[in-house]
């Protein structure tokens, strides 16, 4: 089978491309290997704004008790988490029927390279493309200590039917932070393990300080030069134990320590594209050490936040390059970023 261009990777960077090609008249196709739709919708931003829309709501009334609003509200979690999941559940339907709908083909599995411009899939069927669009995203690092299977991901927060008592996070950047407002707000006792002096390293001082001094107004337990030495499970909670001899039992630990490119299995060595630890290393036109593929949003190592909507850019800009025979790089506008944490 073949076709002008093939986008691996179904998220808001990959179907960007996919419908800007296809608006141009291209033979694209995409290629999924998890959730149609990707990380953002189905697992990450969306469904993330969906509970902290609740929180904020909350928080609006704790900040005003005594002030013109009187009683106790509280998150109401079970309930919150499936009204979640009644709008993320139909994000794979939904992204499938819109490339249904649009003429642009899609498979399911995870595409390996076998040559530079062929991928096979899990049932054998082997696709060229005289042009490929890397746009598979990123995943959790993992986390390296005894024990470290029974830290949990951000994926798994998101879907936790129920809210623990006592929840630990290890990392102190975006997901940690904007989890750990989260879980607070919604009742549970709350820790952060942050390795070094700094919640929020890169943004703002001043800004980041007074957050994590509100953080421990509202409880939020902040152990800074902390490292996990293991984790093991004791009569149904788990047993954290740091690097410095402190100890604590806690219901749930949930790993946030960054992410990586989530390239394992597609043997891009096969494809002559290269990368590292940060990503597909890309120019400043998108493209990868294979001058026919091309690398967007987080997977790819382009020098800017990897946020959906960059992601998305990206995607809009390759279509554009590779329909419009464009030669020119890619520029940005400001990229403004925030983390969700109340404030
Ligand atoms: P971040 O890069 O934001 O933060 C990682 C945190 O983990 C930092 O505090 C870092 O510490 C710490 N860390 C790194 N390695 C280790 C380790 N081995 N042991 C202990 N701590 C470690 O990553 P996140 O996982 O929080 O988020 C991933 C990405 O998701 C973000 O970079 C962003 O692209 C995206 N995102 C964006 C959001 C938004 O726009 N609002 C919300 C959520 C996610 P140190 O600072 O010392 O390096």
């Amino acid at each position: 089978m073949h076709f002008d261009v093939g986008v691996i990777g179904a998220g808001p960077a990959g179907l960007s491309a996919a419908f800007g090609l296809k608006a141009n008249g291209v033979n694209v196709a995409v290629f999924e290997k998890y959730l149609w739709g990707g990380t953002c919708p189905n697992y990450g931003c969306d469904p993330k704004k969906f509970l902290v829309s609740a929180t904020d709501a909350l928080r609006h009334t704790q900040l005003l008790q005594g002030k013109g609003i009187t009683g106790n509200l509280k998150v109401d979690w079970p309930t919150l988490m499936k009204r979640k999941e009644g709008y993320t559940s139909l994000t794979p339907e939904k992204t499938l029927n819109g490339l249904k709908s649009s003429g642009i083909p899609s498979f399911s599995g995870l595409a390996t390279f076998i040559d530079e411009n062929t991928i096979e899939l899990p049932d054998g069927q082997q696709i060229h493309a005289d042009k490929w669009i890397l746009a598979m995203g990123q995943m959790p690092r993992k986390v390296q200590f005894s024990g470290s299977n029974f830290a949990l991901s951000s994926e798994d927060f998101l879907k936790m039917p129920e809210m623990p008592e006592d929840i630990t996070f290890i990392g102190a950047g975006y997901i940690a932070v904007e989890f750990a407002s989260l879980a607070n707000l919604a009742g549970s006792q709350v820790r952060l393990i942050i390795r070094g002096d700094k919640a929020l390293r890169g943004f703002d001082e001043e800004l980041t300080t007074e957050l994590m001094e509100e953080f421990k107004q509202r409880g939020i337990e902040l152990l800074y030069e902390s490292s996990v030495e293991s984790l093991s499970q004791q009569n149904g909670k788990i047993l954290v134990k740091l690097t410095n001899e402190k100890e604590f039992l806690t219901d749930k630990v949930f790993a946030a320590t960054g992410r990586v490119a989530n390239i394992q299995g597609m043997n891009l060595e096969k494809a002559g594209v290269q990368y590292d630890e940060n990503g597909i290393l890309v120019d400043d036109k998108l493209m990868t050490s294979n001058p026919t593929i091309f690398a967007i949003g987080d997977v790819a190592k382009a020098g800017v936040p990897k946020l959906t909507p960059v992601g998305a850019y990206q995607g809009r800009y390759i279509a554009r390059f590779i329909s419009e025979n464009l030669d020119e790089p890619i520029t940005y506008p400001v990229i403004p970023t925030t983390v969700f944490a109340s404030p």
